[in-house]
């Protein structure tokens, strides 16, 4: 058995970054930019009112109060996108909407709650300070400044940072289409009765979902028999429409584990036995070029599988600098028993905040391999180091799943 970082650095050795493209914003969700970007203008533009009310001279308000309020003539009305008519004198207020341009002169908003018209005067009772809920040009951010830089990827936030920039194409690296196998004489696909020895083929969803997840391009490539020909045309068409491809099942140690034959003959590949569980047989190496993750069949190995290694590979391709996700710290709820075999194992729990703010642990339910149930329902992985498990109340390292759509 290999240690999990040595097989780590093995998939991260051959998923290189994809090539730099340019897209449009509407497709940039999820990809990492290859350009570094910087404002060419101030955000906001202007000086604006953060408040409806109306725009002052800070000093005309010295001494308001509810009682003897500060009485101000209404010079005009600047709306969101309308410019004040004149610049604001003495003595005097105009009504002004959030956002609106502050018109020279003032210095200062009141907001409308603490004001009250009387004719053509408004009454401020209260006094305010210079600069009061006035949002100066170039706040949030100054113009020549670098606001993204490449390799960082690109979420909602950023998009609109981007559109409020001018910007309505990007340089990112490329979507990496991932084909996705699986392979097995026992699987069959929907609802017809199983015959005997058939169970229904569940990997392919749920890789095809991961990857989605990850923000690659998921491509259905089907259900492939243990055949050595068939699988061999599926992996060479997934080689030449696709910029990676997982296979799930036949790379352990069984008599038909074709999968395993194949990409001996046809794709360099490393077998590898990773000390931990599940998850143990990784398959991984290149063929024609692409990265092939070889994962195993066991629904859970296969998820498990897929966020160790096929994760930090794809996300490498897409242009992240940090393909792997943080760990945390969190503690047992309850005690997470195994037995020592030289491993690390990845238990599957369900992680809540306790009552003194730390995140809890609990079993998610069943850990074999193919209890799928437990896996789909969990939250994190225990990584739960060789002995004999963890007690309630010990500290233990965990990876934050983000596959479940739990708020
Ligand atoms: P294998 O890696 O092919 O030896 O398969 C290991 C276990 O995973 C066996 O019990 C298979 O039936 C099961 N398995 C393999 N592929 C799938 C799949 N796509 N969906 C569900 N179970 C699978
Ligand atoms: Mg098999």
């Amino acid at each position: 058995m290999i240690p999990l970082d040595v097989a780590k650095v093995r998939v991260l050795r051959d998923c290189h970054p994809l090539p730099v493209t340019e897209v449009t914003l509407a497709e940039a969700d999820g990809l990492v930019l290859a350009e570094s970007v910087a404002a060419q203008e101030d955000i906001p533009p202007f000086d604006n009112t953060a408040m409806d009310g109306f725009a002052v001279v800070a000093a005309d308000t010295a001494g308001a109060t509810e009682g003897a309020p500060a009485r101000l003539s209404i010079a005009g009305t600047i709306a969101a996108g309308a410019v004040a008519p004149r610049p604001l004198q003495a003595g005097e207020a105009m009504r002004i909407m959030t956002g609106a341009p502050m018109p020279d002169g003032a210095d200062a908003v009141i907001m409308v709650e603490l004001t009250t018209v009387e004719g053509d005067d408004v009454l401020a009772r209260a006094e305010v300070p210079v600069g009061n809920h006035v949002r100066t040009a170039g706040d949030d951010v100054k113009a020549g400044v670098e606001v993204l830089s490449a390799g960082s990827p690109l979420s909602a936030g950023h998009l609109g940072v981007l559109a409020s920039l001018g910007r309505q194409r990007v340089e990112v690296h490329r979507r990496p289409r991932v084909g996705v196998i699986s392979t097995g004489d026992e699987l069959v696909e929907g609802p017809q009765r199983l015959e005997p020895g058939q169970i229904r083929d569940s990997n392919r969803h749920t890789l095809l979902a991961l990857v989605g997840r990850v923000g690659c391009e998921a491509v259905d490539l089907g259900l492939v028999r243990d055949d050595e020909d068939l699988i061999e045309k599926g992996l060479r068409d997934a080689a030449s429409t696709c910029d990676a491809v997982i296979t799930s099942g036949g790379v352990s140690m069984g008599d038909f584990d074709y999968v395993k034959a194949v990409l001996s003959r046809i794709a360099d590949m490393d077998w590898m036995q990773v000390a931990i569980k599940p998850a143990k047989p990784l398959a991984f190496g290149t063929l024609e070029g692409i990265p092939v993750f070889g994962l195993p069949g066991n629904p859970v190995s296969s998820m498990v599988s897929f966020e160790l290694f096929a994760r930090p590979g794809l996300r490498q391709m897409m242009g992240h600098p940090q393909p792997e996700r943080q760990t945390f710290w969190a503690v047992a709820a309850e005690g997470l028993p195994r037995r020592p075999d030289g491993k690390t194992h990845f238990g599957r729990v369900r992680a809540q905040m306790g009552a003194d703010g730390r995140l809890e642990l609990r079993s998610a339910g069943g850990q074999g391999s193919h209890q799928l149930t437990a896996m789909a329902d969990s939250d994190a992985l225990a990584l739960l180091p060789d002995g004999d498990g963890v007690q309630p109340g010990d500290e233990v390292e965990v990876i934050l799943l983000d596959h479940l759509h739990r708020a």
